[in-house]
């Protein structure tokens, strides 16, 4: 099947008991046992539950994987993980990954024992050359966040795996519908599900789906309902409520974010784009092998620094100055305020997640913001 048909019926169906075409939420926390102590069904709700069970076929389906654990946010789910490697172990990850990812590893995995190196993705020869003997995880974000770096995914699964080592791809900026990181290789994708497999800005979650069942899995299951970072039925109804129009979703964010693209690499008041739709986009060659559309985010490096860049973001009116990304609306973000004094991101930089308003209408807000910010 399609991938627009999967995310419409993967994991769901008519509920034989009401006829109702949209699944029930299911609360209960806790389920009867047969009369024999068997559990005919579930069991108790942190360890399994129908609404989970569902968003987790669904996912599983999308990613074209073997099996999905949803949790209660996306760094839940990488934490999870993480913690079904073994202190010890090393972990290489890029050097600009979503900075929530870097500071796990930092401030709470490393002390918990693990080793951790960020290297610059964009040549699987830099992975190649930080391989120790005890790596385990080489954990890749594609495009990365948030100077859209695009690393390529066989190629770093190859150089993981003749290590024996896991690859790891954080897909929530691609999503399954234009990258499919299980089928280039890699051992599991991941999700901060509350981005575009969400989709509208109201539920927080995370998901980790696997290529093959085994024991990683079963770790990572066993963390997942023994550890107890999981998502509430209702945030796992409204999840797979999202997901049903990712397809569609993706296909116009691609689509708004390439014109918006188009139009800032032509202005004079920006100095750079960030966008591996655009030719000139140094992964622009790989983005166009591995991703069926390339995506809905993009950055900008405005001429005049960061105070122009924060007259820039003050003078929008319909993007709204906010973090986070993914959702219907136009968001925008100075992403070095948020990531703080030890970020590495330029001072310049605003971080756009192009929505799906029309995108001449977000072509007209820019500029009117370009200039009124007197960038242009
Ligand atoms: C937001 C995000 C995360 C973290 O997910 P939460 O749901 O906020 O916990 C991880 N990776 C990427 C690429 C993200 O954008």
């Amino acid at each position: 099947m399609n991938i627009e048909t999967i995310a419409i019926h993967a994991g769901q169906s008519v509920d034989p008991s009401t006829g109702a075409v949209i699944p029930a939420i299911y609360p209960s926390t806790t389920f009867e046992r047969a009369a024999d102590g068997s559990f005919p069904g579930y069991n108790y709700t942190r360890l399994d539950n129908p609404n989970r069970a569902m968003l987790e076929r669904c996912l599983s389906e999308l990613e074209g994987g073997a099996g999905c654990a949803a949790f209660s946010s996306g760094q839940a789910a990488a934490m999870s993980i993480f913690q079904a490697l073994r202190p010890g172990d090393h972990v290489i990850a890029p050097d600009d990954a979503y900075h929530g990812i870097t500071r796990l590893l930092r401030e709470t995995m490393v002390p918990w024992g693990l080793e951790y190196s960020a290297v610059d993705m964009t040549s699987p020869e830099n992975v190649r050359a930080a391989i120790r003997p005890n790596t385990r995880m080489v954990w890749v974000e594609t495009p990365s966040n948030p100077l859209l770096k695009v690393a390529d995914i066989a190629a770093i699964a190859e150089v993981a795996h003749a290590a024996g080592a896991l690859c790891a791809v954080d897909n929530t900026w691609g999503t399954p519908m234009l990258q499919r990181p299980l089928e280039l290789g890699a051992d599991l994708s991941v999700h901060s599900t509350t981005k575009y497999l969400g989709g509208h800005s109201d539920v927080l979650g995370g998901a980790a789906i696997v290529r093959e069942a085994g024991a990683l899995f079963e770790r990572i299951r066993f963390i997942q309902g023994n550890s107890g970072a999981v998502p509430a039925p209702f945030d796992c109804w409204l999840t797979l409520r999202g997901v049903r129009t990712l397809p569609y979703r993706m296909r116009a964010h691609c689509e708004n974010a390439q014109r918006v693209a188009q139009m800032l690499a032509e202005h004079p008041g920006i100095e750079r784009v960030h966008y591996p739709g655009l030719p000139g986009h140094p992964g622009h060659a790989v983005a166009a092998r591995q991703m069926r559309g390339f995506g809905g985010m993009l950055s900008v490096e405005v001429r005049g620094g960061q105070a122009a860049a924060m007259a820039v973001a003050a003078q929008l009116q319909i993007f709204t100055r906010a973090t986070s990304l993914g959702g219907v609306e136009s968001l925008v973000e100075h992403r070095a305020s948020i990531e703080g004094p030890e970020t590495k991101t330029p001072p310049s930089l605003l971080r756009l997640s192009v929505g799906l308003e029309h995108p001449d209408d977000l072509i007209a807000d820019l500029e009117q913001a370009l200039a009124a910010a007197g960038a242009a």
